[in-house]
């Protein structure tokens, strides 16, 4: 699939380590770890996991002085498997304390992250907000101004409702809340900005977990502002409940050119990878044609035409297949992230979808001759037959990319 140029809120990019975020840059895929940080081994490997799945970026908790102290310790051990993955601290109440005392840590990672509202109250709070805001210009790294609407500055909301008991006609609570968050990131920002970090060093977001509470925020926070943005549905919940919230929010969001990273906040399944934050939030770039990261499969849903499950394993297997051996492709074949493979369930309305792909296979229905026709750019190639079907039509993709996409 090409990717397409949809218009976008213009920002100002922000450089975090080898990733460009913003201006005219792709929207960044990034993702955050749920191990303790204080165990570098188990932290280093799930970040790797994280980046072989394809985030971009990886955020890790800094919530004490010994997950501090491990950070270089995990950033060494990111480099040593050839992982240059800019890792993201993130950091609340304590951050200022932690940046003074560990200050291999603070050089180690390539962005901080911080919640105006969870780093004390009154005049606390601007004080540790402007010390962690001096050490990212002491170190010259980038900061995430990350408001979330569950920990909003508790000073600034009452401020606001003072002003809005003042106004002719009065904002309704979830109008004022949504005010309150987006004030917050921008009041923030500015102080950042007045304590001498660089607009190129500010990326916000307003974390909420009400799809359209999020869109109302980012909308007006792309209206009021041209901070690069990171967007992300929090608190989107496990499974199907989880990607479908996050789509829906982040699709809209991204449909009007606004956002700058995404990251899918899913709360995985006991046991389940955590990698599945990156597909998915690569999934929703592909399939509205922002990005190309791996080769997509067409399945059709089957019906009463399909005699067993067999084509739905094969589609399964066949996107497995393809996302197994996408590191090794990447390297040897440019642009094989933006084939189609189709595998579709009869031989009736199956060959019209494979044309359509660069590569097809269309597999026998219920009373149907039990062939499997294949279809390349259009182009009828072979007709499978017998119990490996399977395996050729692996083998079939594996020579169609080297001989298309091979230099
Ligand atoms: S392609 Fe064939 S098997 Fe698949 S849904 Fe359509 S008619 Fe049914």
């Amino acid at each position: 699939m090409q990717t397409q140029s949809l218009p976008r809120h213009r920002t100002t990019a922000v450089k975090v380590g080898k990733v460009t975020i913003g201006g005219d840059h792709p929207v960044v895929v990034q993702s955050m770890t749920n191990t303790d940080t204080a165990d570098a081994k188990a932290t280093a490997r799930q970040a790797w996991e994280l980046a072989q799945a394809g985030s971009e970026l990886v955020r890790i908790t800094v919530n004490s002085v010994e997950s501090a102290r491990q950070v270089p310790a995990i950033r060494e051990r990111l480099d040593e498997l050839g992982c240059d993955v800019p890792l993201v601290g993130d950091f609340h109440f304590n951050g200022h304390k932690l940046l003074q005392e560990v200050p291999e840590c603070a050089q180690a990672l390539a962005k901080y992250r911080i919640n105006p509202g969870n780093v004390g109250r009154g005049k606390h709070r601007d004080e540790k907000f402007a010390r962690m805001i001096e050490f990212a210009c002491q170190y010259d790294k980038p900061v995430r101004i990350g408001v979330n609407w569950g920990s909003l500055d508790t000073d600034l909301m009452a401020r606001l409702m003072d002003e809005n008991h003042l106004r002719p006609s009065p904002l309704d609570a979830d109008e004022l809340m949504r005010e309150a968050v987006v004030s917050s990131a921008l009041e923030s920002a500015k102080r950042a900005e007045a304590l001498g970090l660089g607009k190129d060093k500010i990326i916000l977001s307003c974390k909420m977990s009400v799809v359209q509470d999020l869109i109302a925020v980012y909308r007006e926070l792309a209206s009021r502002s041209d901070y690069a943005l990171h967007l992300g549905l929090t608190e989107a919940g496990m499974g199907s409940k989880g990607i479908v919230a996050s789509t829906a929010a982040l699709a809209v969001l991204l449909q009007e050119g606004i956002g700058d990273t995404i990251r899918v906040s899913l709360t995985p399944e006991p046991g389940g990878p955590r990698s599945t934050e990156v597909i998915v939030a690569q999934e929703i770039l592909q399939t509205m044609g922002l990005r190309s990261f791996l080769p997509l499969v067409t399945a059709c849903p089957g019906c009463g035409r399909t005699s067993s499950t067999y084509f739905q394993e094969l589609a399964g297997r066949i996107q497995d297949y393809l996302r197994q051996r996408m590191p090794t492709w990447r390297e040897n074949y440019p642009g094989v992230e933006t084939m189609s493979v189709a595998v579709m369930g009869c031989v009736v309305n199956g060959p019209g979808e494979s044309r359509h792909a660069n590569i097809g296979i269309s597999l026998p229905g219920t009373g149907e001759r039990p062939v499997a026709p294949v279809y390349e750019n259009g182009e009828k190639t072979v007709t499978l037959k017998g119990d490996n079907i399977a395996e050729e039509f692996q083998r079939l993709v594996e020579t169609y990319v080297e001989r298309t996409y091979g230099q």
